[in-house]
């Protein structure tokens, strides 16, 4: 059994000692705003089936596409960042984070305070939409309040190209400037914190790894089990929000 105080103790002590702190956050920091893990037991990929969301069939076939911009619009309307976000976002305000790198698309980290340069989107973002003629990007939500129906995948209103939600399927490279960014951050941090992912998905799941090579501390919130929980020097098996709010709440009675 876990003593989860003094394990919060511990990263608290880390954060403050640390003069550059990278935090990465998968799927698991966001489940508890009601954004479904995809890969876990009733997560999206249940509902949906994963071979539709390739980037091919989203060239390739306007059904697909449809489906494609549906799942997208069902994911997250109304969520809200939750207690790890926010915890996160006084990391900043107490100037103890250097850049959150994320594998999410949800726009939380911004919603709770965070600004937007300091969150790297690898694997894009659901607030905009691209054209993939023009280039030109377009706010997801416009979009979206300009179709007729559900069935319905959007053109660029420009050009008339197709339009896809600036996020990367299945398929598609990552943004290779983020990745750049991200890698090297990774490497120019002395902390390096895991919070809610599994660390399977690659080349995101790389960045802890680039991180220790460097000689990083690493710490890692998780509910399940991480190929690096070995390299860890903490690991915290709980919820985000649960775990976060007990560590920046230490971090705060230092510091402020
Ligand atoms: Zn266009």
């Amino acid at each position: 059994m876990q003593d989860i105080e003094q394990l919060a103790d511990q990263m608290a002590e880390m954060i403050i000692n640390s003069a550059r702190t990278v935090v990465f956050t998968g799927a698991g920091i966001s489940t508890e705003s009601g954004i479904p893990d995809f890969r876990s037991p009733g997560g999206v990929w249940e509902r949906f089936d994963p071979e539709d969301f390739t980037y091919e069939k989203f060239l390739g076939d306007t059904a697909a596409r449809s489906k494609q911009w549906r799942l997208l619009r069902q994911l997250g309307r109304t969520a809200e960042p939750n207690p790890a976000h926010h915890a996160i976002a006084a990391m900043h305000r107490l100037g103890k984070l250097d850049c959150v790198i994320t594998q999410n698309i949800d726009n939380l980290h911004q919603k709770a305070g965070l600004p937007d340069d300091l969150v790297l989107e690898l694997h894009g973002s659901a607030r905009w939409a691209v054209c993939l003629d023009c280039r030109r990007r377009y706010p997801f939500d416009r979009v979206v309040a300009g179709l007729d129906s559900d069935d319905e995948a959007p053109a660029c209103p420009d050009c008339g190209g197709i339009l896809k939600p600036d996020v990367v399927f299945f398929g598609e490279p990552l943004p290779q400037e983020v990745l750049c960014k991200a890698v090297s951050r990774s490497q120019g941090c002395e902390l390096f914190i895991v919070i809610g992912s599994t660390l399977v998905v690659y080349p995101a799941a790389y960045m802890p790894i680039h991180a220790l090579e460097a000689g990083a501390r690493l710490a890692i919130v998780n509910l399940s089990q991480t190929p690096l929980d070995g390299e860890a020097e903490v690991v915290i098996r709980a919820r985000a929000g649960e775990a976060m709010s007990q560590v920046i709440q230490r971090v705060e009675d230092r510091l402020v």
